[in-house]
Parts: C-alpha cells; sequence; structure tokens
C-alpha cells in the first residue's frame, strides 16, 4: 500500500510547526521518526492532508540535565537516550526501558516525543514517564502549557494534546538518594511490543524499609496504569513477604486488560502479578546497591 496524496511541509524552527498546525488544525499530522506514523499512512489508517515533518527543528532534540533530573526535547531520538551517560546515571530505568523498543534502526529514528505521542498502551516510555511523574510541555500558536505525565494519557492511542499542539518537552524530576528502578516486561520475542510490564522506582529508608514507591504498567489497560494501592501498601515495609504479596494483589486489582491474539485478558492478569513481583524485588536491590 501507498499513502493517500498529502501535502508536506517542513518546518525548521518550532515557531513554524506550531503556525502550521494552527493554520491546518486537524487535517495535519506531525511526522517525527515516523515509525508509528508511516505503517498507518501506508495500511490508510491515517489520512492527514498536510504532514508537518519536524525532522529538522533541530531545537526541539536535546537530552539537558536540570537540577537534579534531565529535560528531553521531543524529537530526541530514543537511541540518542538510551546512550546518553546523563540519562543512564540519573534516570537508569529510561536507559533500560529503551533498550527494550523495537530494534535498534527503530530507536534510530523513533523518538521519545512520537511513542508518548502515539500514546500505544503497550509502548514502554509512556509506563516510564508515568512512573517517573513526569512534566510533558505542549506548544500552540500563542501559549503554551505543562501537564502530568498520568494527564497526558486518556485513552488508546489518545492524549490530551490538541490537533494544533505540539508536544516539544519531557521534563523529569531527579530521584531521592537511595532509590532503586526496574522496567520489566514479557514480549513474545526480544524486539516486539510488550504482552504487559512495568516501571518500578524503590526508594529504602536506612532500615531497609520502603520510604518511597512508584509503579506503572504498560500494555494491561488503554493507558499507562499508575498502581497507586500497591505503592500505598509497601510504603512504610519492607519490599517482601506479605506486604509484597499484598502489593502485587494490588497491582492486578489495578489493571483492565484487554484480551486480543496476542493474550487473554486473565494471562494479562497473570503477567501483571508476575513482572510487578520482579520488577519491585530488582528495584529494592538495587536501591541497596544490589544489581
Ligand atoms: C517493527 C516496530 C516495532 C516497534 N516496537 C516498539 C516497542 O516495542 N515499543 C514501543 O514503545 N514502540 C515500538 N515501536 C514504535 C516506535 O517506538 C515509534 O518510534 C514510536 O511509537 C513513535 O515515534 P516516532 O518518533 O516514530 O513518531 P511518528 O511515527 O512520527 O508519530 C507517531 C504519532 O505521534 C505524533 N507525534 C510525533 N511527534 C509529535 C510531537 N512532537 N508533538 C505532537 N505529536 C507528535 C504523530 O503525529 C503521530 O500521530 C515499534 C515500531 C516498529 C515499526
Amino acid at each position: 500500500m501507498k499513502p493517500p496524496p498529502f501535502e508536506y511541509a517542513a518546518p525548521r524552527k518550532t515557531d513554524e510547526a506550531v503556525a502550521l498546525l494552527a493554520q491546518h488544525g486537524d487535517r495535519a499530522k506531525v511526522l517525527a521518526g515516523g515509525q508509528s506514523l508511516v505503517p498507518l499512512l501506508n495500511f490508510r489508517l491515517a489520512q492527514p492532508e498536510v504532514l508537518v515533518d519536524v525532522n529538522r527543528v533541530a531545537e526541539l532534540a536535546y537530552v539537558r540535565p536540570v537540577d537534579s533530573g534531565i529535560a528531553f526535547g521531543a524529537l530526541t531520538r530514543q537511541h540518542t537516550v538510551e546512550r546518553s551517560d546523563d540519562v543512564r546515571a540519573r534516570l537508569p530505568i529510561v536507559t533500560e526501558a529503551c533498550r527494550l523498543i523495537g530494534h535498534l534502526p527503530i530507536r534510530h529514528r523513533g523518538t521519545i516525543g512520537g511513542s508518548l505521542a502515539h500514546a500505544d498502551p503497550a509502548s514502554e516510555l509512556p509506563a516510564v514517564m508515568v512512573a517517573l511523574e513526569a512534566e510533558l510541555t505542549a506548544v500552540r500558536r500563542g501559549g503554551r502549557r505543562t501537564l502530568p505525565a498520568e494527564q497526558f494519557f486518556t485513552g488508546i492511542f489518545t492524549t490530551a494534546l490538541a490537533p494544533d499542539e505540539l508536544l516539544t518537552e519531557i521534563r523529569v524530576p531527579g530521584l531521592p538518594s537511595r532509590t532503586g528502578s526496574a522496567f520489566v516486561e514479557i514480549a513474545r520475542r526480544a524486539g516486539d511490543f510488550a504482552i504487559g510490564g512495568i516501571a518500578a522506582l524503590v526508594t529504602l529508608d536506612d532500615a531497609g524499609r520502603v520510604g518511597r514507591a512508584r509503579l506503572a504498567l504498560c500494555g494491561v489497560g488503554p493507558t499507562p496504569i499508575r498502581a497507586r494501592e500497591a505503592e500505598r501498601v509497601l510504603e512504610g515495609e519492607r519490599p517482601e513477604g506479605r506486604a509484597l504479596d499484598e502489593a502485587t494483589d494490588k497491582i492486578v486489582a489495578a489493571t483492565d486488560p484487554p484480551g486480543d491474539i496476542h493474550a487473554s485478558a486473565a494471562f494479562r492478569k497473570k503477567l501483571a502479578r508476575h513482572v510487578g513481583r520482579q520488577a519491585i524485588g530488582l528495584a529494592a536491590r538495587r536501591a541497596g546497591g544490589g544489581s
């Protein structure tokens, strides 16, 4: 299949891209890495009249340490994120999750902003950004707004972005000391989309109890799911025994999985328990200095 005809614009500045989106509204689509949009065009599942190709907007591609966290330009390639020493040192869960996205050629083109704006429920980065409590900035002609990652994802392949808004920056706060993290997923083959996965961040106090936990799942609901009840169960407890059992029960209760050709809803719930237990254990060990 070939894409339907479209007009093509290749702005070099954020302002120009935003002006084009304002002009064309929902008749336009932003083209970033093209790793999701181009197949959609070729299958004619998306038929925009105008493509606004932002690949030449160099000011949107950066990885910038800010305080103890990191700011990512939306156009930063997933591979650049994966290779960044700053990201590995400050937010190792982002590095870990990026390595699980498709295969290397896909990550060379695919962007962090494209992955978030596409909002595939099985994608790794949306769940990671929800667990990390990232703030996402969207710009439209004459204004900008910043919203928490959890509010950005509103449904399957759906976000809070308006048609004339461009996602420009993802800002992740630094992690407290003695925080360990883990991203664990199950996929049929390396490089496939996850059937289900979880991002876990565990901060331990001096006595080895959980001071803070952040848990967000992918593939088991229409959006990334923050498992707040499970976090509460863990806090103040050692991440083992009854507390861990109860937390994994709460993780399963938080899910709302679909059944499809890849896995039944019941299987996905079992999987959520499995990856939840594994990720919490791994994050806690890493918080204590283990690997
Ligand atoms: C074979 C294969 C395997 C894959 N496996 C995985 C996987 O395991 N995990 C995973 O997460 N992904 C996977 N992907 C998808 C990949 O991560 C894509 O890179 C990502 O989904 C989209 O990023 P992109 O930069 O290519 O965006 P594009 O395809 O260019 O755009 C995707 C959507 O986001 C919108 N968009 C992009 N940038 C912006 C912006 N700055 N502001 C507003 N809207 C924007 C576009 O208009 C479009 O609707 C896979 C892709 C392929 C082809």
